[in-house]
């Protein structure tokens, strides 16, 4: 059974309450939810103030955003550099997502977790899926917006997808909103700081966030 929904927003108005209860010192948290709900900046904001938390570059045959620089957004790869590393069971997890393809390398991740160290994996719902079924003490995630409005409003104002591409990824959230329940923890992004902490305290990491 999942947890019941954690809302980050119940979180700022009651600051002592208990977080839901988490697996013994779960070292491997996925961080999963919808394109646009606000992954990325999550994570900006835990590692800001805990380098300890070690976040896994993926791989992907998308294209480079303005602003991403290869080997620390992601690794862009070619087709055929993917088909190889999927060849070699070099991926912990991959996936398709809106006509590309995004995996995580696997021995980067096993090395860090068999050192104790603290692993953040920021993916989609098909991979969260595998990693479930391959690491089964992972905590899995789920970061949900506090509205449908909100989501596309996010998505949109992003500014760096064409329309096509946002109805595309919008039609995929869809899905991966209905998907909420498979996860042990639902936090809503509706404040960032707030989201940064449950995590921090769901790893039995300290609050500072
Ligand atoms: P974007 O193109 O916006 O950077 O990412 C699209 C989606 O792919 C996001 O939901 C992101 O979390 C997910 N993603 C990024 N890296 C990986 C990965 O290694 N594996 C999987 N399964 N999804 C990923």
């Amino acid at each position: 059974m999942p947890e019941p929904v954690q809302a980050a927003e119940e979180t700022a108005a009651e600051p002592t309450g208990a977080a839901p209860p988490a697996p013994a010192s779960p070292r491997l948290l996925v961080l999963s939810g919808p394109s646009g709900v606000g992954k990325s900046t999550v994570v900006r904001q835990l590692r800001a103030h805990h380098r300890e938390i070690w976040l896994s570059v993926s791989v992907t045959t998308r294209f480079p955003r303005p602003g991403e620089v290869d080997g620390v957004h992601y690794q862009f790869v070619t087709d055929e550099q993917f088909d190889r590393l999927v060849a070699e069971d070099g991926l912990l997890e991959w996936a398709e997502f809106s006509g590309h393809r995004y995996g995580t390398p696997r021995a980067a991740v096993e090395q860090r977790l068999a050192a104790g160290v603290p692993v953040l994996l920021e993916i989609e719902l098909q991979g969260a899926r595998q990693v479930r079924r391959s690491v089964p003490d992972a905590l899995l995630v789920f970061l949900s917006p506090p509205s449908w409005d909100e989501l596309v409003r996010r998505l949109t104002r992003r500014g760096t997808e064409a329309p096509e591409v946002i109805d595309r990824r919008l039609a995929t959230a869809r899905e991966e909103l209905a998907a909420e329940a498979e996860f042990d923890v639902t936090l809503v992004n509706t404040n960032v700081q707030d989201v940064a902490r449950r995590l921090l305290t769901l790893w039995g990491i300290g609050d500072s966030a």
